[in-house]
C-alpha cells in the first residue's frame, strides 16, 4: 500500500496569477489562527519567466506598477514593487522618471524577484499533462481528491494528489485556420517572437527578407517597430483588417471598469448583460494600440516617404484570403482591399502571427475530469470566488485564474485584479479546507491502480 501526500492545493502555471496566490497563502500561513494549507505549484519553464517571448528592451507596461501584485491589497506588504525597487536600490532614481508605467523588462525582474521567494514551492520544468478523479474510500458516487500528472524535461512522468487546483495556465496561441496547415516553418506567433525571429529571418548580410506581421493588436504594433529597427535586411509589412491603428482607450472613467470592484459589476448582470458589458469595453484590451506606438508608427512611415526610400508597409482595411506555400518554400498571401473588393497575391519570407490569445486551454486539461463535471466547464459555470460550479458530489475545488473573462469581465486575463482575486480564492480555500480538516490528510492509493506504470513520488 502505498501513501500519498494530500496537498490542499496545487497551482498549475505559476505566472503572475499563481505568483499573486503564493504570496497571499504566505501570508495566510505567517498569520496565527489561519489555516496552514499545504500547498505547491507546477510550473512548464525551467525558471520563472513572463511572456519572455515578447521581452522587447524598450515596451512598457500597459497597466500601473500600483497594480502589481499585492499593493492594491496590502500596500505595506513586502513584495510591492515599491519595496522591490527600494531593495535594488533604485526607487529615488525611478521616482525621477515620473511614471507610473515601468519597462515589461523591470516588471519582469520584478516578478522574477519576487518568484525568487518561493523557489521551494515550485516545480519549475515540468508540465502537466493530466488530472484524473480520485474516487472516495466507501463511495464510489464521490470524487473526493485530484491526482494530477506532469512531465519534467527529461521524460519522467510526477503524480501528485490535492485537494484543490488553482489552474493559472495564461492564453495559449491562437492561430487562424489559414495557418495552422502551413505548419510553423518561417511562420511565428508573436508569443515566441523573441525566441525565434533571429533564426527565422536570417543575419543582416544574407539577402532582404519580407516578413509580414499580422495582427491590429499592441504585441503586432510592438513587433513590426522591432522588425524596422533590429533588422536592416528586412522589409516588413504590418497587415491590418481595419481601417486604421486604432488606440486604446485608458482614459480614467473607462479605466474604471479594470478596478477589482467593477468585477462584482460583470459578474452581477446576466449572461447577456455580461457580453454586452465585454463588448462596450473591448477597445481597452483587444485589437488596440497604446498611442505613442501608433504616433512612432506613423512618424516612421512618414520619414520612409521623406528619405522616398518606402520599405516598410502598413496594409489597412486588408483581409488575407488565402495563405500557401510556395515552391520555394515563401509563403504566399491572398491580399484582398476591403474597401475596393481588389484582390492581389504577395510573397513573404516569414509571418509573425500578432493574432491574440486562446482563453480555453484549461479544457483540455481538465478533459479527464469531464466525465465527473457535468456541464460545468461545457457552460463555463464559475462562482464569484472563482471556483468551477461543479456537482455535489464532486468535492474536489477547481480555481480558474485568467480564463473567467466571459463571467468576471475584462480585467481576469490582466494584472489588474490580481492582488484581490488571489485574497478571494485564499478565503475561499481557507473556508472550504477547515470544513474538510476532519477527514483524513491522507488518502489510500493501488500501487497499480490508474497510475499504473507511472512513477509515483510523495512530495
Ligand atoms: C506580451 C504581453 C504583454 C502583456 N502586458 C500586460 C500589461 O502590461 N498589463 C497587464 O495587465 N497585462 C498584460 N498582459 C496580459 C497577461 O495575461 C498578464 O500580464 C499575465 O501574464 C497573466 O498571468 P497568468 O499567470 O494568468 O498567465 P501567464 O503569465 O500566461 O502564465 C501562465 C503560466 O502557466 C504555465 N503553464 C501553461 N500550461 C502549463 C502546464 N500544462 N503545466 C505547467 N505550467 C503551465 C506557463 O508556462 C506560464 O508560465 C500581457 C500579455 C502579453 C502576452
Amino acid at each position: 500500500m502505498h501513501r500519498d501526500t494530500v496537498f490542499d492545493l496545487i497551482g498549475i502555471g505559476f505566472g503572475p496569477s499563481n505568483l499573486a496566490l503564493a504570496v497571499r497563502l504566505a501570508e495566510e500561513a505567517g498569520n496565527a489562527g489561519n489555516v496552514d494549507l499545504a500547498h505547491c505549484f507546477i510550473e512548464r519553464q525551467p525558471e520563472f519567466g513572463w511572456h519572455r517571448g515578447m521581452l522587447l528592451d524598450d515596451c512598457r507596461m500597459q497597466i500601473s506598477f500600483l497594480k502589481d501584485l499585492v499593493t492594491l491589497r496590502d500596500p505595506k506588504s513586502r513584495f510591492t514593487f515599491i519595496n522591490y525597487l527600494f531593495e535594488r536600490g533604485r526607487l529615488a532614481d525611478f521616482v525621477n522618471l515620473k511614471s507610473f508605467y515601468p519597462t515589461r523588462v523591470e516588471f519582469h525582474d520584478y516578478l522574477s524577484w519576487v518568484a525568487a521567494s518561493f523557489d521551494e514551492r515550485v516545480h519549475y520544468g515540468q508540465t502537466v499533462i493530466g488530472i484524473e478523479a480520485i474516487k472516495a474510500a466507501g463511495n464510489a458516487n464521490e470524487v473526493d481528491a485530484l491526482r494530477v500528472f506532469s512531465r519534467d524535461e527529461e521524460g519522467r512522468e510526477w503524480q501528485r494528489v490535492t485537494r484543490a487546483l488553482s489552474v493559472g495556465i495564461g492564453g495559449g496561441a491562437q492561430v487562424p485556420e489559414a495557418f495552422a496547415a502551413l505548419g510553423s516553418h518561417n511562420i511565428v506567433h508573436s508569443s515566441k517572437y523573441l525566441t525565434s525571429i533571429d533564426r527565422v529571418v536570417g543575419d543582416a548580410d544574407g539577402p532582404r527578407k519580407r516578413v509580414a506581421v499580422i495582427g491590429a493588436g499592441q504585441s503586432a504594433a510592438e513587433v513590426f517597430v522591432d522588425l524596422t529597427r533590429r533588422y536592416p535586411h528586412v522589409d516588413a509589412s504590418l497587415v491590418i483588417r481595419s481601417s486604421a491603428l486604432k488606440p486604446a482607450d485608458d482614459s480614467p472613467f473607462v479605466n474604471e471598469i479594470f478596478s477589482p470592484a467593477f468585477t462584482d459589476i460583470v459578474y452581477a448582470q446576466p449572461r447577456d448583460g455580461r457580453r454586452s458589458l465585454i463588448e462596450r469595453f473591448r477597445d481597452t484590451n483587444y485589437a488596440v494600440v497604446d498611442r505613442p506606438l501608433i504616433e512612432q508608427i506613423y512618424e516612421m512611415l512618414y520619414m520612409q516617404n521623406v528619405s522616398a526610400e518606402p520599405r516598410h508597409r502598413l496594409l489597412a482595411n486588408t483581409g488575407i484570403e488565402t495563405a500557401v506555400r510556395t515552391a520555394n518554400g515563401q509563403i504566399e498571401l491572398t491580399l484582398r482591399d476591403r474597401l475596393s473588393g481588389h484582390a492581389r497575391a504577395e510573397q513573404f519570407d516569414a509571418l509573425v502571427l500578432a493574432t491574440g490569445y486562446r482563453r480555453d486551454t484549461h479544457v483540455e486539461l481538465l478533459e479527464g475530469l469531464a466525465p465527473h463535471l457535468g456541464d460545468a466547464l461545457a457552460q463555463g459555470n464559475v462562482e464569484r470566488d472563482y471556483r468551477l460550479g461543479t456537482p455535489k458530489n464532486f468535492k474536489p475545488r477547481i480555481y480558474l485564474q485568467g480564463c473567467c473573462e466571459d463571467s468576471h469581465g475584462l480585467s481576469d486575463t490582466l494584472l489588474s485584479v490580481l492582488a484581490l482575486r488571489a485574497d478571494e480564492i485564499v478565503a475561499s480555500l481557507a473556508r472550504h479546507t477547515s470544513q474538510d480538516r476532519s477527514a483524513s490528510r491522507t488518502t489510500q492509493t493501488e500501487e497499480n491502480g490508474t497510475s499504473k506504470g507511472r512513477m509515483a513520488f510523495a512530495l
